[in-house]
């Protein structure tokens, strides 16, 4: 019987276990490598040569990431650079297949979206909108069955991120991917979309877009698995060798490499994700349950409660729900007033870290408009859980004062 990923990440990615070698991989701090040439008066492919190309200590974090994943991790320098090296490996593939049919740019690629996901993310859809003039479809996420239907009008890249930033929505992985199946069989060229998930909110830990049917896992390592809230690093895992090398090969083209500090500190944060997920996970479950009979909070949103809309999905695609929670407090004004008057909780953006974290997502000019002005996102840290709720608590009492 395989290791549990529990065992598997403290283990993975490790140096070959050799005498009086370390047991944890180096910061390589180099940006070049002695050259190897071939016969033939060429570079040899199969060695370093240059740090924009691959470390030894981005490999490591691969390694570990790619068998979590079950794929070829793709390491990039920040989640949003994972989101982009997706989206363009995406885009790229279908001018390539549009090039044998039509003529060179005519092919208008597609790209169905939910429309309320993490912000940086539509930002850049609909930033390739208006410059390059991508067809954006962004759908509903939570009218069931809508990423489906708009996955089988046919499209190049089905984006998927579940569960949502801040709105704790889920889709169906297995159910779209089933959908691009069908498109593609009556696609004039044949034609199937890659199935890309932002799985940031769940770590590799609660869900495995790749075994779902998903070509790509995304992840901003930013979060829960580098833990620390003191390191911007991201991966994109590939389910097929050459999605990877075309990963690989946008990465050296666009230099959005990682530096080897946070690669390092990306695979330590990784080493512990099961125990602080393990505590985060329980007390973000006590935190929903208790914040739903508070007279300021309006409604809970978190898949680990039964009767929310993500629960039943929750439990066949993950295995847990995970440490984020967002609360609906009356409005703008009511949810500010709870992120000032907290004292455990930090209010600022971000999320993942051992601290608990606390934000009104709305009070971002790029949030998207359809996550309600009076939204709470709180990202469940490792602290005890009486003292978070007592905290959370006295500035739920508090917001419910005229302001
Ligand atoms: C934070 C986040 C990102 C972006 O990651 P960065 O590391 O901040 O660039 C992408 N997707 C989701 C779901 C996120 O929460």
């Amino acid at each position: 019987m395989p290791d549990s990923p529990a065992t598997r990440l403290v283990h993975a990615g490790r140096p070959p276990a050799v005498g009086g070698g370390p047991l944890n991989p180096s910061v390589e701090l180099s940006s070049t490598y002695h050259a190897l040439t071939g016969p033939d008066g060429m570079a040899d492919p199969s060695v370093r040569s240059y740090a924009r190309g691959g470390t030894g200590t981005w490999q490591a974090l691969e390694a570990a990431l790619g068998e979590l994943e079950g794929g070829e991790a793709v390491l990039l320098a920040s989640g949003i650079a994972a989101v982009t090296a997706g989206v363009e490996v995406a885009l790229a593939r279908a001018a390539a297949r549009a090039a044998d049919t039509t003529a060179p740019g005519a092919h208008r690629p597609r790209v169905v979206v939910p429309s309320r996901a993490y912000s940086g993310t539509v930002a850049l859809l609909r930033h390739l909108r208006d410059t390059r003039g991508v067809d954006v479809v962004e759908v509903d996420p939570a009218l069931p069955g809508a990423l489906e239907a708009a996955a089988a009008q046919g499209a190049d890249l089905v984006w998927l991120e579940t569960p949502v930033n801040p709105t704790m929505e889920l889709t169906d992985v297995r159910a779209v991917r089933a959908a691009v199946e069908r498109a593609a069989t009556t696609a004039a060229d044949g034609r199937r979309a890659l199935v890309a998930v932002d799985s940031t909110f769940a770590t590799p830990l609660l869900q495995n877009p790749l075994a779902l049917g998903a070509d790509l896992a995304v992840h901003s390592l930013t979060k829960a698995v580098s833990g620390h809230s003191d390191v911007l690093l991201g991966a994109v895992v590939a389910g097929d060798g050459d999605l990877a090398e075309r990963l690989r090969e946008h990465r050296t083209r666009t230099g959005a490499v990682p530096g080897p500090f946070e690669a390092w500190l990306g695979l330590r944060g990784l080493r512990t994700l099961d125990v602080r997920l393990q505590r985060a996970q329980a007390s973000a479950h006590v935190l929903a349950g208790r914040a739903r009979g508070h007279r300021a909070v309006r409604r809970v949103r978190y898949p680990g409660l039964a009767d929310d809309p993500g629960h039943a999905l929750a439990t066949e695609q993950m295995r847990g729900p995970g440490t984020l929670l967002a609360l609906d407090l009356a409005d703008a004004a009511a949810a500010e007033r709870v992120a000032a008057a907290t004292r455990l909780w930090v209010h600022a953006t971000s999320l993942g870290g051992v601290e608990s974290l606390v934000e009104r997502r709305r009070r971002h000019p790029a949030e998207p408009l359809g996550v309600p002005e009076g939204l709470l996102r709180l990202s469940v840290g490792i602290e005890d859980v009486e003292d978070l709720w007592r905290d959370l608590e006295q500035a739920l009492d508090r917001s419910l004062e005229r302001g």
